[in-house]
């Protein structure tokens, strides 16, 4: 088959690779439709998460038909067609019985890399490192996944690939993010990042109850997304975040703020300047948490911050002071995708959320190289680009 592979640090290409096969009884090959880039596979890309291995295949936001079942396979058949949540859950541990399915305690089996890290390992995950499992990811023509039963999402066939295509990963995402910001009627919430994951995070803190949201970005063209959800924007370069939110808020700040940056953020001043330096030598700092700062700074007194945005291993320069006298609460995690995709799928289907909202890039995986360059660069005002496993390069074209 054909697969997006990653070779070292900025160096991608499409490769013949095997093709997958079952291996344990429980496992579903899935021929793959559509599949997205996401910003965190910008992280591997870019060398900031440790265990990747040349070969290795990307993309952890992928959905198709099942072509083949394990014999302990009952409930996913082969013909349906499905999603699959980027956290692999084995449907049967303390934490996937809690519906904390990123979590899980048995889907990752180089979990002994990630206690070493982190004191426990979370749940595998496609086409990220070994880290988290070594499982080949989705962009590509095929995949095998592991608990097809636990995992697999049958979508209703009048939608479309990309109508539920996100519900694998930066939809759910988006809406975690605003669930933990524990929205009370007449919030504010602010977020920092228009990528995928603030729009969504946008569009639901709104779903969830928030009276008003704040976008914080620097491209004008995801700012403008983000207002046509209803957001205010704030174009921090050419604004102080701090101030613009005191004034929006009557001199108290947001109720909650939103870092949906992460890793790679664009700091400016002096802390972006330490992190960038201390970043590219990947070993000092593997964070530039700029935006989370920022969030913490700008969040009101007992607000809440929730974290989106994805991080890996140590930050430097956390305002903890500013945290702990101002009386924050944290929630984070990866995302228990599978405990969304009902509501999320009702959400899709009554027309609350558009999820194709966000497509700028329509492209076959042969051009997927191509495909990672624009959303890295922002160029051609990409906000996310889908890719077809199955369509020659010439056949297909940008959206509009
Ligand atoms: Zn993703
Ligand atoms: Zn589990």
């Amino acid at each position: 088959m054909r697969a997006l592979v990653w070779h070292g640090i900025n160096r991608l290409s499409v490769d013949n690779v095997p093709d997958p096969q079952i291996l344990q009884p429980t496992d579903a090959i899935v021929r793959i439709t559509s599949t997205a880039i996401c910003g965190s596979d910008l992280h591997l890309v870019d060398g900031y998460v440790p265990t990747m291995v040349p070969g290795d295949i990307l993309g952890h936001e992928f959905m198709g038909e099942v072509v083949e079942v394990g014999h302990e396979v009952r409930r996913i058949k082969v013909g349906d067609r499905v999603i699959v949540p980027f956290p692999i859950s084995c449907g049967h541990c303390w934490y996937c019985e809690h519906s904390l399915t990123s979590l899980c305690d048995n889907s990752n089996p180089n979990a002994k890399l990630a206690e070493a890290l982190w004191g426990y390992s979370p749940a595998g995950i496609y086409g990220y490192s070994h880290l988290t499992g070594g499982y080949s990811g989705g962009q590509a023509q095929f995949a095998r996944t592991p608990f097809a039963d636990a995992n697999l999402f049958r979508v209703p066939s009048e939608l479309s690939d990309e109508q539920v295509l996100f519900l694998t990963d930066v939809l759910p995402t988006g809406y975690m993010a605003a669930e933990n910001c524990r929205i009370q009627p007449g919030d504010v919430v602010a977020v920092w990042g228009c990528g995928p994951v603030g729009q969504f995070t946008i569009r639901s803190a709104f779903l969830l109850g928030a009276e008003r949201v704040i976008a914080i970005d620097r491209f004008p063209e995801r700012l403008e997304l983000a207002s046509r959800a209803g957001a205010e924007p704030i174009n921090y370069a050419h604004t102080n975040v701090f101030e613009a939110l005191k004034l929006m808020t009557g001199g108290r700040g947001p109720d909650s703020v939103v870092d949906a940056v992460g890793m790679e953020a664009h700091g400016t001043g002096p802390g972006g300047i330490y992190d960038a330096v201390k970043q590219t030598t990947r070993s000092l700092e593997t964070e530039r948490p700029h935006a989370l700062r920022a969030a913490i700074q700008a969040c009101r007194k007992g607000g809440t911050v929730s974290v989106a945005g994805v991080y890996g291993g140590f930050s430097d320069k956390m305002p903890l002071g500013a945290y702990m006298n101002k009386a924050l609460t944290m929630h984070t995690g990866q995302t228990h995708v599978h405990r969304y995709l009902e509501r999320l799928t009702e959400h899709i289907l009554r027309g609350e959320i558009d999820p194709t909202q966000i497509i700028t890039h329509t492209l076959s995986l042969e051009e997927a190289p191509r495909g990672y360059q624009l959303f890295k660069h922002k160029q051609d005002s990409c906000v996310k680009v889908v890719l077809r496993p199955w369509e020659e390069p010439q056949k297909t074209q940008a959206a509009d």
